[in-house]
């Protein structure tokens, strides 16, 4: 029996889960990764914390390698956004992001864009979590979906089991031109150009739709760049709030709009079909910065 676990554990670690899967598939990975994880393992212990450190609000450490202290709530609703997929209890992040979710929420009505489905942030102390996501640690990114918000107030049932729709075609070189429209560029470039943003990934299909249609000041899509996935949701990072001494920002992107050689190297062979590396044991809370361990327990 314990083979075909450590198995089932091994292909669980290697397929990470989708950014978008539901309430009931998060849970059943949740289950079968703790059964074989280290006690000290950040992500479980991280992982199950279900309330914020008390005190003010700090990020601490890096986006893939970190914890957050007095973290908030982002409202389950808002005057244009839902939170979705409510009891994983993702919604947390510093006061810097629930205002750059506010602000960019403030700018729909002129973009023709209904309204933010809001996916996962950060636990409520932050730090690796059991399913998906290498970053989302210190409360300052935020992956939002590419699906417009229904104009009704969605149940928390449904906000646990909808899915959120593709946008990009099936053989993976373009938008899909049945769901795209300018709206979604409007959006895009609207997060780029707000001041705190430090970076927006997205999938290199929706990079080269936005390329295309980006203009002549193009500035903005410096920020956006290409990674795997992201096909449904775009992942929004801001950068360190000023103040933060704990914090660490991400080195700048490339100079230029990333759209010629360097966006043709995610349609290789090679940038589709990546060799897997070897698997690596999981971060345990010792490995973080000091100050996390001081928040890792409940
Ligand atoms: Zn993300």
């Amino acid at each position: 029996m314990w083979r075909i676990g450590a198995v089932v554990g091994l292909l669980l670690a290697a397929v990470p889960a989708a950014a978008q899967d539901t309430a009931a598939q998060d849970a059943a990975r949740r289950q079968a990764l703790l059964a074989h994880l280290p006690a000290d393992a950040a992500k479980r212990v991280f992982g199950q914390i279900a309330a914020p450190s008390p005190g003010p609000a700090q990020p601490i450490g890096s986006y893939a390698k970190g914890c957050q202290a007095g973290a908030v709530p982002l409202p389950a609703d808002g005057p244009a956004w839902q939170v979705m997929r409510p009891s994983r209890n993702r919604f947390w992040g510093q006061p810097q992001l629930i205002a750059a979710i506010e602000g960019l929420a403030a700018k729909l009505p002129a973009l023709g864009w209904p309204g933010l489905l809001v996916g996962d942030m950060a636990q409520p102390r932050g730090g690796p979590m059991l399913t998906g996501h290498a970053s989302h640690q210190i409360g300052l990114d935020v992956d939002l979906w590419l699906t417009p918000m229904p104009d009704r107030r969605l149940s928390p049932a449904e906000r646990d089991t909808i899915g959120a729709v593709k946008v990009v075609a099936a053989d993976g070189n373009d938008v899909d031109r049945k769901v795209w429209a300018p709206q979604y560029r409007a959006l895009l470039e609207a997060a780029a150009r707000m001041p705190e943003t430090a970076r927006i990934f997205v999938n290199p299909a929706i990079k080269r739709a936005l390329c295309r249609e980006g203009g002549t000041d193009r500035g903005w899509l410096r920020l956006i760049r290409p990674w795997w996935r992201h096909d449904d949701h775009f992942h929004w990072r801001i950068a360190c709030p000023r103040g933060a001494a704990e914090c660490e920002n991400q080195g700048p992107p490339p100079p230029g709009d990333g759209c010629g050689k360097e966006l043709d190297w995610w349609f290789t062979e090679t940038a589709r079909h990546p060799k897997p590396g070897p698997p690596h044991p999981p971060m345990l809370v010792s490995q973080l910065p000091p100050q996390c361990a001081a928040l890792a327990k409940p």
